[in-house]
C-alpha cells in the first residue's frame, strides 16, 4: 500500500511539473503520448483505489495554469478539455457509451481536425469583438484581447446585419508550419533558443506582453465551438460551423458529417497522410455528437464533455535517453556523431538511433552522454535530436569528446580547412570507408546490385573477398558460399545481379565510383558530354568546367581521381571485367525543357534515380531542394517539409500519378 501511495504521489508531482512546462513555460520535456501515459496510469490507480483520490489530484480538475502579466476573466461557461484516445477500439467504446446515454437513438457525428494550438474564447457583443481569453483553468482565463487583435484571421466585427446580442466562439490559435520554420530560422540566426514545435511557438507568442512582437509572429485562428450565446438558437454542430463561416470567422474546411463510426474512421484514416500536406499541425481528429439536444443529454464530466472525444495520431516527437554517442565514418571519411538511444516508440516505429549531424551540433545542443533528450522524426529524414532536457540532469552525464583517431582504422582525424564543420579520416584504405563506398557502389541509384546491401558488404570486406570495386566483378560463386550469409540460391542471385550491373549506363558507373563532389547529376552531365569513361579520364580541368553547372571543385576532384595510379589500375580491371563504359546518347524529347522537379516522400512506382533520369532525358532537370525556380514538386508517400515550402512559394504540387501522366509513361 505504501508503495502504491508513493507511486500516486510521484505521478501527481510529475504531471504537475509537466503541466507547468507545457502550459506556463511552453517548453515541454516529454511528448504528449508520454504525458498521457502518466495521466492514464494515475487514473487507473485512482479508479482501483478510490479512497486515495484527493481533490487536488490532476485527474480531478483542470490544471491551474493562470499566469502573471494578464488580468484574469471568468468564463461565462466552463471551457472543457477533451478526452484523448490513441486507438479506434477506444472510440468504439466511447460510441457504445454514447449509444447507451441516448437510449440507442440514432446519432450523427461531426469529425473535425484537432488543431494543435492554444484554446481561445472570443466574445462578440452585437457583432463586435470585446474580449479574448485563454482557457486557463477552464473557469478563469487570461485576458489576451490586445494580442488577439493582431491576428488577421480574427474579424473585429462579424459579417452579419443582425448579429446575436452575445456570441462567444471558441477556437484554436495556431502558428502555420511555414511561419514556424521562418521564426526558428531567424531565432537560430540570432542565437536564441528555438521553439520545439508550432504549438509551443503559438502559446509562447500569445503570452508576450508586446503586441508588436505578437503581430510579427503571424498567428492564425480556427473556430470550432461556442460558449455563451444570447439571441440565437442553434441545433447542431454542423449548422454552427456553417453559420460561423458566414459570419466571417475562420473555420477549418475539413469538417464532415458522419452517419456512423465507420465514416468517422474513414476521415481519421484519410488524414494520416493528408495531414503532412497541411500548413498547420494537427494532433488528431475530434469526434463530436452533432445534435445539441443529444449533447445536453450526455453532459460533461469534471474535465471533458461526454459528447466528444479526440483521436490522437501517434506523435512525431518522443523523449528518451542517450546511451552513447558513436562517431561513424562515412564513405568520404567524414565522421558523423550518432546518438544511440534507449529504444522509444515514435510515430509508429521504434527508434534506437538519431543523428547529431556534426560535432558543432553537439556543442550547439549542449548534449552529453546520459542526457534525456527530445527526438523528432519528420517526413523522410532520419530521426534527429531536438533538445536536451537540462532540468533532469543527475550530474552523472558525460561530455562527448571529439575523437582524435578514426574509430575504424585509428588514423589521425583532421579538419581539412579551418572553416569546415566536418572532421574526416583521410586514410585511403580505411575499412569503414571501404564498406560505405562499396554499399554506395552497389546501391539502387548507382550500379543497382540487388543482394549487395550492408550485411553482404560487411562480410565480404571482413573475409577479405573484396577490397575495391573491381573485386566485385571477379567474385565467384565458390567465394560466396564460404560466407555465412550465402547459400546456393542467394549466391546465384548475387552473381547474376553483379553480371547484369555490368550493362549499366556510364553515368551510373561514374556516380558509383564516389568521386568527391560528383553526385548523380554531375555524373550524368560528365557521361553525356564525354560519352566514354576514357574521355572523362583524359579530360582536363578546363574541358570539364565548360560544362554548364560543373564548377572548379568538381573538375579538380575528377582530374585528381583519374590521375591517381591506384584508380587507374581500378579502371583497367573494371574494363577487363567488361563493364560498359559508354553512355547511350539520350533520346531527348523537349517536353520538359526548362522545367525543374523536386521530389518529396516515397515514390511507389519509380526509384528517385529512375524518375530523375527520365526527367533529364526529356530535357528537364531535378533539384534536391525547393526554390522559387522549382516548377513541380512531386509528392510521394509521407512527404516531408518540402511540401510546406512549396506551398509557401506557390510551386505546383503534383502526385506521383500526375507525374507519371506528365511523362507519358516514359520509362527506362
Ligand atoms: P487537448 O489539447 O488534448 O484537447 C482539448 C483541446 O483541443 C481543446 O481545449 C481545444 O482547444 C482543442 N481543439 C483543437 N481542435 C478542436 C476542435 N476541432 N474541436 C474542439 N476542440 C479542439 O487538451 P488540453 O487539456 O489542452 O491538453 C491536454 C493534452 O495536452 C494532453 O493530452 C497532452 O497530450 C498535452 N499535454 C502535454 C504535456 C507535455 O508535457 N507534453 C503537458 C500537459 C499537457
Amino acid at each position: 500500500m505504501e508503495s502504491l501511495e508513493k507511486r500516486i504521489k510521484e505521478l501527481r508531482d510529475l504531471i504537475r511539473h509537466h503541466d507547468r512546462r507545457y502550459y506556463v513555460l511552453s517548453d515541454p520535456e516529454v511528448s504528449d503520448k508520454g504525458y498521457d501515459d502518466l495521466l492514464r496510469e494515475l487514473k487507473t490507480l485512482e479508479k482501483n483505489n478510490p479512497e486515495l483520490i484527493s481533490l487536488d489530484s490532476p485527474t480531478q480538475r483542470m490544471t491551474n495554469v493562470l499566469q502573471e502579466g494578464f488580468t484574469t476573466v471568468r468564463h461565462s461557461r466552463k471551457m472543457y478539455s477533451l478526452d484523448n484516445t490513441y486507438s479506434y477500439e477506444e472510440i468504439e467504446d466511447w460510441g457504445k457509451r454514447v449509444d447507451k446515454g441516448l437510449d440507442n437513438k440514432k446519432v450523427e457525428y461531426v469529425t473535425e481536425l484537432k488543431i494543435d494550438g492554444v484554446s481561445i474564447a472570443l466574445t462578440y457583443k452585437k457583432g463586435v469583438l470585446v474580449l479574448a481569453a485563454t482557457r486557463g483553468d477552464g473557469i478563469r482565463g487570461e485576458n489576451v484581447t490586445l494580442n488577439i487583435k493582431t491576428i488577421n484571421s480574427i474579424p473585429l466585427k462579424l459579417l452579419s446585419p443582425n448579429p446575436p446580442d452575445v456570441l462567444e466562439v471558441r477556437g484554436e490559435i495556431y502558428m502555420a508550419k511555414s511561419e514556424f520554420e521562418k521564426l526558428n530560422k531567424e531565432r537560430k540566426r540570432q542565437n536564441e533558443i528555438l521553439f520545439a514545435n508550432p504549438r509551443n511557438a503559438a502559446s509562447g507568442s500569445l503570452k508576450l506582453l508586446d503586441t508588436k512582437i505578437v503581430r510579427s509572429r503571424n498567428l492564425s485562428c480556427f473556430i470550432h465551438s461556442f460558449g455563451e450565446v444570447k439571441g440565437l438558437t442553434l441545433k447542431s454542430q454542423y449548422e454552427f460551423m456553417n453559420l460561423a463561416k458566414q459570419w466571417g470567422l475562420c473555420v477549418n474546411p475539413n469538417v464532415k458529417l458522419c452517419r456512423n463510426l465507420d465514416e468517422v474512421f474513414e476521415f481519421c484514416n484519410a488524414f494520416v497522410d493528408k495531414k503532412e500536406k497541411l500548413d498547420y499541425e494537427i494532433d488528431g481528429v475530434v469526434v463530436k455528437v452533432n445534435s445539441f439536444s443529444q449533447q445536453r443529454v450526455l453532459g460533461e464530466t469534471l474535465k471533458s464533455p461526454r459528447w466528444a472525444i479526440a483521436y490522437k495520431y501517434p506523435a512525431k516527437q518522443a523523449t528518451t535517453e542517450i546511451i552513447n554517442i558513436i562517431p561513424q565514418v562515412g564513405r568520404t571519411g567524414v565522421i558523423t556523431p550518432v546518438a544511440e538511444l534507449n529504444p522509444v516508440a515514435c510515430s509508429g516505429v521504434t527508434i534506437e538511433r538519431a543523428t547529431l549531424h556534426n560535432f558543432d551540433e553537439i556543442k550547439r545542443l549542449g548534449v552529453k552522454i546520459g542526457d534525456r533528450v527530445v527526438i523528432e522524426r519528420a517526413g523522410d529524414v532520419i530521426p534527429k535530436v531536438l533538445k536536451v532536457i537540462v532540468s533532469v540532469r543527475s550530474g552523472k552525464e558525460r561530455a562527448f569528446k571529439i575523437p582524435k583517431k578514426c574509430p575504424a582504422c585509428s588514423s589521425l582525424v583532421v579538419k581539412e580547412k579551418e572553416e569546415d564543420v566536418a572532421y574526416r579520416c583521410i586514410n585511403p584504405v580505411c575499412p569503414a570507408q571501404l564498406e560505405k563506398s562499396l554499399i554506395h557502389f552497389a546501391s539502387r541509384s548507382a550500379m543497382d546490385i540487388e543482394g549487395m546491401g550492408e550485411a553482404a558488404v560487411v562480410q565480404l570486406v571482413k573475409e577479405k573477398k573484396v577490397s575495391d570495386f573491381a573485386d566485385i566483378y571477379y567474385l565467384r560463386k565458390e567465394d560466396l558460399l564460404t560466407l555465412e550469409l550465402f547459400k546456393d540460391k542467394k549466391a546465384n542471385n548475387l552473381i547474376t545481379a553483379i553480371t547484369n550491373s555490368k550493362k549499366q549506363p556510364l553515368s551510373r558507373l561514374v556516380f558509383a565510383l564516389g568521386i568527391r563532389g560528383v553526385g548523380e547529376k554531375a555524373a550524368y552531365l560528365l557521361a553525356q558530354n564525354f560519352e566514354t569513361l576514357h574521355n572523362i579520364a583524359v579530360a582536363g580541368k578546363a574541358d570539364i568546367e565548360v560544362i554548364h553547372e560543373l564548377g572548379p571543385e568538381i573538375s579538380c576532384s575528377v582530374v585528381e581521381f583519374f590521375k591517381h595510379p591506384e584508380n587507374k589500375r581500378l579502371i583497367a580491371r573494371l574494363k577487363d571485367a567488361q563493364l560498359n563504359m559508354i553512355e547511350p546518347k539520350a533520346k531527348k524529347t523537349n517536353l520538359l525543357t526548362g522545367k525543374t522537379f523536386v521530389f518529396t516522400g516515397e515514390l511507389l512506382r519509380f526509384s528517385r534515380t529512375q524518375a530523375r533520369e527520365i526527367i533529364r532525358r526529356m530535357g528537364g532537370d531535378s533539384a534536391a531542394s525547393i526554390s522559387k525556380n522549382t516548377d513541380f514538386l512531386v509528392t510521394g508517400k509521407s512527404p516531408g517539409s518540402k511540401l510546406n515550402k512549396a506551398n509557401k512559394l506557390g510551386v505546383k504540387i503534383i502526385t506521383e500519378q500526375e507525374f507519371e501522366k506528365l511523362i507519358g509513361g516514359a520509362r527506362r
